[in-house]
């Protein structure tokens, strides 16, 4: 088996490295080999993903990703940014299907936003449809408009779109996901307003018809909002188009506490997927040994799960991660009174103590950031 590693920028090498520590110690046959990518590589080939990049991420059975961006490069033509490196990533691997899990744990139920008996024990997936939608969708661009409100004025416009196969494949992986899970798919759409989601609505139902174990609900994307920030416990697998997605997955992702707690796989038809924490590369705290790596190192675990096969070593992680939480180590983006604040990599070896069995418990850490 092999690995792609790419870490990135900004804080996403620190983090990286932690994740590639808590793989190390866990004496699997892989191979992982590093490649630049994001500004690193553009720095380093002048461009965001080198051909050598995509040759190693195409190759590897998986490809673990830290993060790309810095406010450096926005000036940059756009295909030359460092974002467009996940782009090509996904377009090129056919990455379809975005899973990003949003768990509460309990230790950390305080650092959400929201009542701590909304969130306590909260566990959603939401799936998003990761290479269609308006994201995708051509034509595109600008022109003088010939109709519309202002006849003759300047105007931009993108196009929604969705096939039938592309619905079809994002709701079987929907339904066999919450097979393993509380059996109930709210697939969210806009079928009130909107052609392109009336159509999903139609195609999920029909696909539904193979999935008789599975409780389905369809739910407005405006109301799908309220209802993660009104009870979120109601939801187990939530499926959705691009743009959906990409607004309910970052709302969920706040219920939990922290953006640094949250990993995401990226998968295609041949289960070869990308893994990635949900967040950026984080600049404004870049370079300080203070990003929270457990993203990451829970983005290795779904890694072991959905593309290496190695579910046992990926629950090794899982519950090496609710460890540390149990023994009061927190990053400072979790950090709260009563609890021990740690560095990335004090973090990171806490992780691989835990994993190995040789607890280090906060006693015997020996540096830890003051505040
Ligand atoms: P961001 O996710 O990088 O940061 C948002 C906030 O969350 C910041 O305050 C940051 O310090 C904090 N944060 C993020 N991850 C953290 C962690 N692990 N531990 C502690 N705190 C953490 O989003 P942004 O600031 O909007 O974007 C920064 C750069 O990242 C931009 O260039 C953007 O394009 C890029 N970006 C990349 C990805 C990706 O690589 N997949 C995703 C989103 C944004």
């Amino acid at each position: 088996m092999k690995i792609a590693i790419l870490p990135g920028d900004g804080i996403g090498t620190e983090i990286v490295a932690e994740a590639v520590k808590v793989l190390k110690v866990l004496d699997l046959p892989f191979e992982m080999e590093t490649a630049p990518v994001g500004g690193a590589a553009y720095e380093a080939a002048g461009h965001p993903l080198p051909e050598s990049t995509l040759a190693l991420a195409k190759a590897a059975d998986a490809v673990l990703f830290g993060a790309v961006g810095d406010w450096k490069y926005d000036t940059l033509e756009r295909r030359l940014r460092p974002e467009q490196a996940i782009l090509g990533l996904r377009k090129e691997l056919g990455l379809f299907a975005n899973f990003r899990p949003a768990i509460c744990y309990p230790e950390l139920t305080h650092a959400s936003s929201l009542k701590p008996e909304l969130v306590a024990g909260l566990d959603i997936l939401i799936i998003r449809e990761l290479t269609g939608d308006i994201y995708f969708g051509q034509p595109r661009g600008r022109r003088t408009a010939v109709d519309g409100h202002f006849p003759g004025a300047e105007e931009a416009f993108d196009t929604m779109r969705y096939s039938r196969p592309e619905i079809e494949r994002i709701a079987h992986v929907a339904f066999q996901a919450a097979r393993k899970r509380h059996k109930k798919v709210t697939s969210v759409d806009k079928a009130n307003v909107l052609e392109t989601f009336q159509f999903w609505k139609d195609v999920v139902t029909e696909v539904h018809a193979q999935y008789p174990d599975v409780e389905l609900e369809h739910m407005y994307v405006d109301n799908a909002a309220m209802q993660l920030v009104k009870a979120p416990k109601k939801f187990d697998v939530v499926v959705t188009g691009n743009m959906f997605g990409d607004i309910l997955s970052d709302e969920a992702a706040m219920l939990t506490g922290s953006i640094g707690m949250l990993p995401s796989a990226s998968l295609n038809a041949a289960n070869q997927g990308l893994y990635e924490p949900s967040h950026g590369s984080a600049p404004d705290i870049a370079g300080k040994g203070i990003a929270n790596p457990l993203a990451t190192i829970l983005s290795a675990a779904m890694m072991l799960k959905f593309s290496l096969n190695q579910p046992e070593a990926a629950a090794r992680i899982e519950a090496a991660v609710q460890s540390v939480l149990s023994q009061g180590l927190r990053t400072a983006d979790i950090y709260s009174e009563g609890t021990r604040k740690v560095s990335t990599r004090e973090m990171g070896d806490a992780v691989v103590a835990a994993v190995t069995g040789n607890s280090v418990a906060g006693a015997t850490m020996t540096k830890t950031i003051k505040g």
